[in-house]
């Protein structure tokens, strides 16, 4: 049997990332930088003001109680008309440029307006309120990295820069296969003996959430003619993921169908629970999952090897989620000597996390699973006591939970 840790390794020795695409600014956004984006320009292009106040030369306010005469009023968008000479002031707003010769700003709340002059009471520093040219980006600068992944900050700062374009990896298309004779699907009540298709949905939903861009296969039925039919409709996308008929039953004919198909496929046991057997290999050289049937089962698995595979083939670096150290709040058992990826719920607590088990661990128990932020990792034949550590992935902000 493989451990998670070797099976995840064949996994992405195999996989390359995608070709890149341009997209407008805002479609960047989650996805990885293709090309470094280099400045052409400066920012801030000019020095300019920090507050509303007056535009000063330090200089002039050298004493305390300097009265400078005021000879001119620069708002945002508008330009000073001439330069700053000895002994003048010029009104400024926030974020207007600075006039030639002046290299500081006084607040208005820091003098007294006397007619046509003011009266600065304190020194002034050079530079003080001001915002220098270049001060955050320098023309010739390399602005964001290639392989970076584009956030709110990186779509303003590149708005900053003029780029209404980039280059970007392109996003996994993945086609979702559920088999099974027993699953009614959504839009139809399950008659008797049936069961709905939710794996279809949870994997579509896991692949939006992993920057993938899911195909819907339906349902195939237990017969060889019918998941190949559906296999053929696979083909323009970049990575298959069945669900079920992947153990040693004789109803268990994904794997068939597969290499029928053409594909070159490994059967794996991987040493986990939920999980265990698992398929992967290749499909006219596109990567080829067959994960378990059970619900819980086939998400586990997907967060363990589809996940990471997605986001490398997407340009990722970082193909894994958050690991964190919680204590225990209740004992977390894992029976059996397969490892756990046990659901958790994760608390706050002073200096850290506490986590709590979800529920029933069945692998059939999705509501457990909408329940949890993590998943606890916990050796074989192994019981973690109330208040020791344990590791969880995270698989969501705890802002994001259902309640
Ligand atoms: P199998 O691997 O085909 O034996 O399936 C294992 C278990 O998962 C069985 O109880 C199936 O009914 C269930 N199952 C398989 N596919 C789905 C699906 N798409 N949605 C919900 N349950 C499923
Ligand atoms: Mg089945």
């Amino acid at each position: 049997m493989l451990t998670v840790e070797e099976a995840r390794a064949e996994i992405l020795a195999r996989v390359r990332p995608l070709e890149t695409e341009c997209v407008d600014l805002l479609g960047a956004l989650g996805r990885v930088l293709a090309e470094p984006v280099v400045s052409t320009r400066e920012i801030p292009p000019w020095s300019n003001s920090a507050m509303d106040g007056y535009a000063v030369r330090a200089e002039d306010a050298r004493a305390r109680g300097s009265r400078l005469r005021v000879v001119g009023r620069i708002a945002a968008g508008s330009l000073p008309r001439r330069s700053l000479a000895a002994g003048e002031a010029m009104r400024i707003f926030t974020g207007a440029p600075l006039p030639e010769g002046a290299d500081a700003v006084v607040p208005q709340e820091e003098v007294e307006v006397e007619g046509n002059g003011i009266l600065i009471r304190n020194t002034v520093e050079i530079g003080a309120f001001v915002r220098p040219r270049g001060e955050d980006v320098r023309a010739g600068e390399t602005v964001v990295e290639r392989g970076a992944v584009i956030g709110p900050a990186e779509v303003g700062l590149l708005a900053t820069l003029g780029r209404a374009q980039l280059r970007v990896y392109r996003r996994p298309r993945v086609a979702i296969l559920s088999t099974g004779d027993e699953l009614a699907d959504l839009g139809s009540e399950p008659a008797p003996g049936q069961i709905p298709n939710s794996n279809t949905y949870s994997l579509m939903g896991q692949v939006v959430e992993a920057g993938g861009e899911p195909i819907n296969l339906g349902v195939a039925r237990d017969q060889l003619e019918s998941i190949e039919e559906r296999l053929r409709w696979s083909l323009g996308a970049d990575v298959l993921i069945s669900s079920a008929g992947v153990s040693v039953g004789e109803h268990d004919l994904v794997k068939e169908a597969l290499t029928r198909a053409g594909a070159e496929l490994h059967l794996w046991q991987v040493s986990m629970r939920p999980g265990k057997p698992i398929t992967f290999g290749s499909l006219l050289g596109r990567p080829v999952f067959g994960l378990p049937g059970n619900p819980v089962s086939a998400m586990v698995t997907f967060e363990l090897f589809v996940r990471p595979a997605l986001r490398a083939m997407a340009g990722h670096r970082t193909l894994d989620r958050l690991r964190v150290r919680a204590r225990a709040i209740e004992p977390i058992p894992n029976p059996g000597s397969r490892r756990g990826y046990l659901r958790v719920m994760l608390v706050s607590e002073a200096g850290g996390y506490g986590a709590r088990l979800t529920g029933n661990q069945g692998s059939s128990i999705l509501r457990s699973m909408a329940q949890a932020d993590g998943l606890a990792v916990v050796p074989g034949d192994t019981v973690v006591r109330v208040g020791s550590d344990v590791e969880v992935i995270v698989l969501r902000g705890l802002e994001q939970r259902s309640l």
